[in-house]
């Protein structure tokens, strides 16, 4: 199946935050959009906000007034359902209550043609559960843009177990024609992105809770160690702390309280008080000041130390000590095992400016500085932790990758659909799967298997899939 002519009408229900912007994406492409909300008003209070986003684009002299206002003609504003009739596909985005959506699709499927296209930009409802009362549930499929829809590249097209397989390669097909990146999903709770997203917040609420650093010096090493844009603790402030736990119980409990998916108590304390992150002034961090009180722990050397000579791909010894990347073990296990002292070093990218480093008992200070001072050589700030398995960065990526694997392993998705849904869809540094490939599978499953044993917490156990694609590799 192929996308959609230009020429076919698009509808699109709810002209909220999402609806107005979907809006505007297909109108963008060409089409004819009509655009209905329930409530008087909505419909052209979305197409003025559109408007006033494509005004900044004018003045910014990256869209003519000429198109602009081509565009703005080509949506028009409903006041009844029944203007949907034209439509070769239907987008909806109401609000996110099962009950009401299907109803909205009942009534819906009465009025479009029997071979339109209906779909749905639900975050978090079964795309199988709101086809269930249709009579054609075959051609529904999950249409999910993320928030901002012109801005952000990702549709995830999700088949519930009614959706026939021409319809979403034909809604992955009108979504790459409209620029995006379509990637095919199954429905199952949080679909790609908000299912192998979890562990990036959960793994650093785990490591505060721990209290292997505070939530600054976490987010700094996820930032400067790995290019994420954010840190996970200024992410979850951006968010609220209120929807992201709620997201987070959620996906636990639709998943039968799978251990992987455990909320955090420190983040249901934070929601308990109140601290709800950007939004009331305060989180994790504070935004009522104006000043943020917390700073980022960091290592620094007397002065007059000598740097290391160090090899970040591998392993240095620096007056007897061996420096090198975490494989999972304490650097105390990796110390025992080769009769070394040994220095571990965090997961480091081409871009890395900060890393974690642990050390065994026997590793002295001068030593210590003289390997902090070749890691500032090279333009990399220190932090010194606790000898923690698998420190920051590869715990964390680790944990993405695992998830990552497990969704590969119940058909949620290819290994490209799964990392082009997080490189565009939550804009992180790399995809998990390629990433951890690049890594070594072997050192991914260590590095789990580290932490499983350490903690005997499930969550950690490592995703069959992982461990017969890492054993391929042996
Ligand atoms: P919103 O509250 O900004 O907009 C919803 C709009 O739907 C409102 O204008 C409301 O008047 C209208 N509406 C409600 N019931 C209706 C009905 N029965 N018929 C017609 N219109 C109706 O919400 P939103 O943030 O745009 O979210 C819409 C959908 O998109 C939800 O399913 C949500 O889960 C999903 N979503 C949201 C985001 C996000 O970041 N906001 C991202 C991806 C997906």
């Amino acid at each position: 199946m192929t996308a959609l002519a230009s020429d076919v009408v698009v509808g699109v229900v709810g002209a909220g935050t999402m609806g107005a912007g979907i809006a505007q994406v297909a109108a963008a492409a060409g089409h004819p959009v009509v655009l209905f909300d329930a409530f008087d008003g909505a419909g052209e209070a979305g197409k003025q906000r559109l408007a006033a986003g494509l005004d900044k684009l004018v003045a910014k002299g990256k869209m003519s007034v000429e198109d602009c206002q081509a565009l703005l003609d080509r949506i028009s504003i409903a006041d009844s359902m029944a203007a949907m009739a034209p439509a070769g596909l239907v987008v909806e985005a109401i609000l996110e209550d099962l009950d009401v959506k299907r109803q909205l699709f009942a009534e819906l499927e009465a009025i479009v043609a029997p071979e339109a296209i209906l779909s749905s930009n639900t975050s978090s409802i079964s795309i199988t559960s709101i086809a269930r009362d249709l009579q054609r549930p075959e051609r529904f499929v999950g249409m999910h843009f993320f928030n901002p829809a012109p801005v952000m590249k990702l549709v995830e097209v999700i088949s519930g177990v009614a959706t026939s397989s021409e319809v979403a390669a034909c809604v992955f097909a009108i979504a790459s024609t409209w620029g995006k990146v379509a990637v095919h999903a199954k429905s199952t709770p949080g679909f790609i992105v908000n299912r192998v997203a979890r562990p990036y917040y959960a793994e650093a609420l785990r490591l505060f809770e721990e209290q292997l650093a505070d939530p600054a010096t976490l987010d700094a090493l996820l930032t400067g160690g790995a290019g994420f844009r954010l840190g996970p603790f200024a992410l979850m402030d951006l968010i609220g702390q209120d929807v992201n736990y709620a997201v987070s119980e959620s996906v636990f409990n639709a998943f039968y309280q799978e251990p992987r998916f455990r909320p955090s108590l420190v983040q249901r304390e934070l929601v308990n008080a109140g601290f709800l992150g950007r939004k009331s002034g305060r989180g994790f961090y504070r935004y009522d000041d104006g000043a943020d009180t917390l700073s980022v722990s960091q290592i620094e050397v007397p002065a007059g130390t000598a740097s290391a000579e160090l090899n970040p791909a591998g392993v240095s010894v620096v007056d007897g000590v061996q420096v090198r990347m975490t494989d999972g073990r304490t650097a105390q296990a990796v110390a025992r095992a080769e009769g070394f002292p040994v220095i571990l070093f965090d997961l480091l990218t081409e871009q890395s400016t900060r890393v974690a480093i642990s050390a065994s008992s026997d590793v002295l200070d001068t030593v210590l500085h003289s390997v902090v001072a070749g890691f500032n050589a090279r333009g990399i700030e220190v932090t010194h932790v606790a000898d923690w398995p698998g420190l920051v960065v590869m715990r964390t990526v680790a944990m993405l990758a695992n998830e990552a694997f497990e969704a590969m392993l119940q058909g949620v998705a290819n290994g490209e659909g799964i990392d082009n849904a997080m490189l565009f869809g939550v804009n992180y540094p790399r995809g998990p799967v390629a990433w951890a490939q690049q890594i070594g599978l072997t050192t991914i499953l260590k590095v789990l298997d580290a932490i499983h044993a350490l903690t005997g917490d499930p969550r950690y156990r490592a995703s069959m899939k992982l461990r017969l694609e890492a054993e391929c590799h042996f």
